[in-house]
């Protein structure tokens, strides 16, 4: 069973809903996984992680 692209937080892995205001980026590592981050982990600066190449940033 496939659903509709759930994304998760890449830094604290809670589910992002669409009307959360989440920043997207490609990994500036890899540059081909998507990192998602969730306003709350972007105000506390908390570091993501790559899931395709396990880069951390901040
Ligand atoms: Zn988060
Ligand atoms: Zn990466």
């Amino acid at each position: 069973m496939e659903l509709k692209t759930a994304m998760k937080c890449s830094s604290c892995n809670d589910n992002m809903l669409s009307e959360d205001n989440f920043t997207k980026f490609k990994c500036p590592s890899c540059l081909k996984a998507d990192v998602v981050r969730c306003s709350r982990c972007r105000l506390k600066s908390i570091v993501y992680i790559c899931p395709e190449c396990g880069f951390k940033g901040p």
